[in-house]
């Protein structure tokens, strides 16, 4: 029976249904239910907009994994994401999800020696997961070879464009064939990110989650008034009051960041820091740690975190303002992922308050006013179940009826 609502619903073959049933995911997140079936049904350049941590990868990665031929041994799909972490993590959400089928893919990014990745590429892989650096590096060394591809998808395209990458993915589109699809996804939609697509995808046909607000309902948004002097006892206080504290604090600096992991480790907490000043073999190591919650603080800046896919954080924690709104709903997007509740708590200085504000228009929901003390109640009113994507978009509604 086909359930509406279900992945059986949207075309995908048994062995894909296997791979989602394997990784337990019971029902498709909407932006999921929109993508899978146009992807299945053919050729299309798509612009997909979805809050971060609803599935994004899955929407484009399981009607692909099916499109493509294991036989034939050339890139078929190269998938440019903007950080080393995105790479790893990608390649491997998509390898989970290729049930299996043979499909080789590999991650490919800098900071990581080039003579393995050539040897992998030399292996006929069909996808590739990689940071434009890199990517080009081996286009120009003609070690990797995309003139034949189904598939180019710009990953997390907001953050590539914030971090500078509009040059290097120019440029590495103009090495493919142009009978191919192209595929952006973004957790946010500026303006540039649809002149872009505007610009270099042709006809595209734009699937946007029509989102009430930009964060997820399910992360409680709080905010502390704290002066800097104030600040490190009071996160202390939050983490003490908070019996299974497990989250992200973010910082301005690097130094800042470094600073504080060492001070807090120095009393006992288990933390330690991500920064960019960090061997990619290091922070490799911080962010497995973290993973299995041997670390159950991780202080981080920015662009260190960007893409983070930590399950189950229970804080995300602005421990120094965000530069620009649009940081501030990646950063909370590391918590209430896969519809599961967690708690962002922002420290507002004495002359932040217009940041803050700031903050609230573009989220389009209000923060509230809180203290380290009221974040003692307990985390999750109700019992985690495994899947939640029915629950956050049943709450959604709810909070954008608060909201208007
Ligand atoms: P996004 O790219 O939109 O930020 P991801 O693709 O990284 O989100 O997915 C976030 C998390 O949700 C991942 O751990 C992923 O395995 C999980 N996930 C994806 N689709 C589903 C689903 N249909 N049901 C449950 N969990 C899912
Ligand atoms: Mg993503």
């Amino acid at each position: 029976m086909q359930k509406k609502d279900s992945f059986q619903a949207l075309g995908l073959s048994m062995d894909s249904l296997s791979a989602v049933q394997a990784k337990g995911f019971t029902q498709p997140s909407p932006i999921q239910e929109k993508v899978i079936p146009l992807l299945l049904a053919g050729n299309k350049n798509i612009m997909g907009q979805a809050q971060t941590g609803t599935g994004k990868t899955a929407a484009f990665g399981l009607p692909i994994l099916e499109k493509i031929d294991p036989r034939a041994r050339e890139v078929q799909a190269l998938v440019l994401v903007p950080t080393r972490e995105l790479a790893i993590q990608v390649a491997g959400e998509l390898a989970s999800l290729r049930g299996r089928k043979t499909v080789k893919i590999l991650p490919v990014y800098g900071g990581q020696s080039i003579q393995p990745q050539i040897r992998g590429l030399q292996q006929g892989v069909q996808i590739v997961v990689g940071t434009p650096g890199r990517i080009l590096d081996h286009l120009r060394q003609k070690t990797l070879r995309i003139h034949n591809l189904a598939y180019c998808i710009l990953d997390e395209a907001d953050e590539m464009l914030n971090m500078g990458f509009l040059e290097d993915v120019k440029k590495i589109l103009s090495f493919t064939n142009t009978n191919k699809s192209t595929l952006m996804f973004s957790a946010t939609m500026p303006q540039e990110i649809l002149s872009v697509a505007r610009k270099y995808m042709g006809d595209f046909e734009l699937v946007q989650m029509g989102e009430a607000t930009l964060t997820v309902p399910q992360t409680d948004q709080t905010f502390i008034p704290v002066r800097d002097t104030e600040k490190y006892l009071t996160l202390c206080q939050l983490i003490d009051h908070t019996p299974e504290f497990y989250g992200l604090v973010f910082c301005r600096t690097k130094h800042e960041a470094r600073k504080l992991a060492k001070r807090l480790a120095n009393q006992g907490y288990a933390a330690d820091s991500l920064h960019g000043n960090l061997t990619q073999a290091q922070r490799e190591k911080v962010m497995m740690r973290f993973r299995k919650s041997a670390v159950r603080i991780l202080v981080a800046t920015d662009v260190a975190s960007r893409g983070i896919d930590v399950m189950n954080l229970s804080h995300v924690i602005n421990y120094a303002l965000p530069q620009d709104p649009e940081s501030y709903v990646h950063r909370i997007g590391r918590t209430g992922r896969a519809g599961k509740a967690g708690k962002a708590v922002t420290f507002v200085g004495p002359n932040e308050d217009r940041k803050l504000r700031a903050i609230e228009k573009m989220i389009r929901i209000p923060i509230r006013k809180s203290s380290a003390l009221s974040q003692a109640v307990p985390l999750q009113a109700e019992p985690v179940k495994k899947n939640r994507f029915m629950d956050w978009r049943r709450s959604r509604t709810q909070v954008s009826a608060r909201t208007r």
